[in-house]
């Protein structure tokens, strides 16, 4: 074989929570300009990212999340399937990961933006996780459904309006929407709206253990924890999301709780700590053995 690789390997982590073995499956990334991150300068968000090692560049690492517990397989999000250009890796990672699509039992959706439900379909519209029951928010499941939501001021949501009404389509049949609580046994729906209307986390309990997985809380996590105002384009309600991530961080901090993320640097998973007047991150480090 000749030549150099061009793409990162199939990449996945697995760490356990209490009974339960929860996995990151990344599905790869998103290049963007500053020009999506509002409320902080370019160079003091250049400045945050080299100060945590990483290139001065709006980079989002885009994951899924899997949670087996010996007796239900569940998926959260399931990356772009490539409909922006640099993802797509989730089935390969689910291959590495040794899971079938035909055996996840429930998709949970944080939300219906396109980097978290693309990987549901797949290239020829069929579904890609055929036994798969789909949960989401009602209000998700409402905002993208109601054409009055979408006049001139959000021409720009089009496309991922379309990608969206397809996929409730092709589930339909399977599509259960909720306002909150436990929506299978040890995992809780927590509504996080802003971002989008009916943005969602799940807690995941386990012997005592517990993680919040928070979706976009932060899409620039180097960023918007220590600078929690700073909120992006694709925000459908911005002081909300950002009202939102304001909360969710003071109670992370305060529960020293264990965080995962969908555009978390690897292996994805973190806690928070307060840091002067704002917050700081604590990225978990990777491990080389599940216990
Ligand atoms: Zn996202």
């Amino acid at each position: 074989m000749t030549g150099i690789p061009m793409q990162q390997a199939p990449t996945v982590y697995r760490r356990k929570l209490g009974d339960t073995v929860i996995t990151l499956l990344n599905d790869g990334f998103e290049d963007y300009s500053f020009d999506i991150v509002h409320h902080i300068t370019r160079p003091e968000a250049e400045h945050l990212l080299r100060a945590a090692g990483l290139p001065p560049i709006a980079r989002m690492p885009v994951h899924a999340f899997l949670i087996q517990d010996g007796r239900h397989t569940t998926l959260v999000d399931s990356g772009d399937a490539n409909c922006m250009g640099t993802g797509g890796y989730l089935l390969s990672a689910l291959r590495v990961a040794g899971v079938a699509p035909a055996e996840i039992d429930t998709v949970l959706v944080t939300h219906a933006h396109t980097d978290h439900i693309g990987g549901l379909l797949a290239p020829d519209g069929a579904r890609v996780f055929p036994r798969a029951e789909v949960v989401l928010h009602e209000e998700e499941f409402r905002f993208w459904s109601d054409d009055a939501n979408f006049g001139p001021e959000r021409q720009r949501m089009l496309p991922v309006r379309a990608l969206a009404l397809r996929v409730f389509e092709i589930y339909r049949s399977s599509l259960r929407t909720v306002t909150g609580g436990e929506v299978l046994p040890g995992i809780v729906l927590e509504p996080l709206p802003g971002h989008t209307p009916g943005h969602s986390g799940y807690r995941v309990t386990s012997k005592g253990e517990s993680v919040l997985i928070w979706g976009d809380i932060v899409h620039l996590a180097d960023i918007q924890i220590p600078r929690p105002e700073a909120t992006l384009v694709f925000d459908v309600d911005a002081p909300l999301a950002e009202a939102t991530r304001r909360r969710v961080l003071e109670r992370a901090a305060s529960e020293n709780l264990l965080i995962a993320g969908m555009h978390l640097q690897f292996p994805g998973f973190l806690r928070i700590v307060r840091d002067d007047s704002s917050f700081a991150l604590r990225p978990e480090r990777w491990s080389p053995a599940l216990d």
